[in-house]
């Protein structure tokens, strides 16, 4: 059970983490900012690392897997200007905290993780916050997801070495694809969007993610 005062001391670190690392950075979208503002980062972390869930880095969640710093989880989120009629493709659930982040905005989530004990643990923290607008899947997201259809937004929090054909395939018209590009220690997140089947790429900054493994990834 935590406590009022914890309860306050946590609402504290919260808001000090919207004010000044992401508005007092480039994040200037009102609805990243409101739900980020609200939702408790602290229950996709491990409890040894519940005090330091409002830094602004990543923290370790098992199986070499990290969860991603608040800024970048706000910049990946800004950039792919969510209106809230959305049906959003991610690729690595990881913690759950993004696809929280996304299903809070967007119509409906269906995200992808490769280790089952990541894909659980999401799965279980999600439910236990209401979020019923989620699908699951357990595999290789680098090809897509197993139906055959399109998705109005793509996101991939690891980082590829190009971006995987099948994505681009689900991606609808009009759509946008973030995703980290580049070696396995350095790489540059790009925007991509499909507008009347032709692609165009935009840099947005360069970052560092946990690699992507799989088919259209990197190897193991
Ligand atoms: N958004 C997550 C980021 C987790 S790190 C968070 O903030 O918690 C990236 C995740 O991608 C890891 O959980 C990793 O296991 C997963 N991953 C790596 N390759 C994958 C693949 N081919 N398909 C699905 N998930 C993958």
């Amino acid at each position: 059970m935590v406590g009022f005062d914890e309860n306050k001391k946590i609402a504290a670190e919260r808001a000090a983490m919207v004010r000044y690392h992401l508005q007092g950075r480039d994040i200037t979208d009102p609805r990243v900012l409101e739900v980020m503002g609200r939702l408790p980062r602290e229950a996709f972390v491990p409890p040894a690392y519940a005090s330091q869930a409002y830094a602004d880095n990543p923290l370790p969640i098992g199986v070499g897997q990290t969860i991603s710093q608040p800024y970048i989880v706000a910049l990946m989120t800004q950039c792919l200007r969510l209106s809230g009629n959305e049906d959003v493709l991610e690729i690595g659930t990881g913690s759950g905290y993004q696809t929280a982040v996304l299903a809070s905005l967007a119509r409906r989530v269906y995200t992808i993780e490769r280790f089952h004990e990541l894909a659980e643990s999401a799965q279980s923290v999600l439910s236990r916050l209401g979020f019923d607008n989620i699908e699951y899947y357990i595999g290789d997201g680098s090809c897509g997801w197993p139906e055959k259809r399109t998705f109005d937004r793509i996101l991939l929090t690891a980082a590829v070495p190009r971006v995987p054909q099948p994505l681009l395939d689900q991606l609808a018209d009009g759509g946008i694809l973030v995703v980290p590009v580049g070696s396995e220690s350095t790489q540059m997140l790009v925007s991509v969007k499909k507008k009347h089947g032709r692609i165009t790429t935009e840099p947005v900054c360069g970052c560092r993610f946990v690699k992507l493994v799989g088919k259209y990834g990197f190897p193991d």
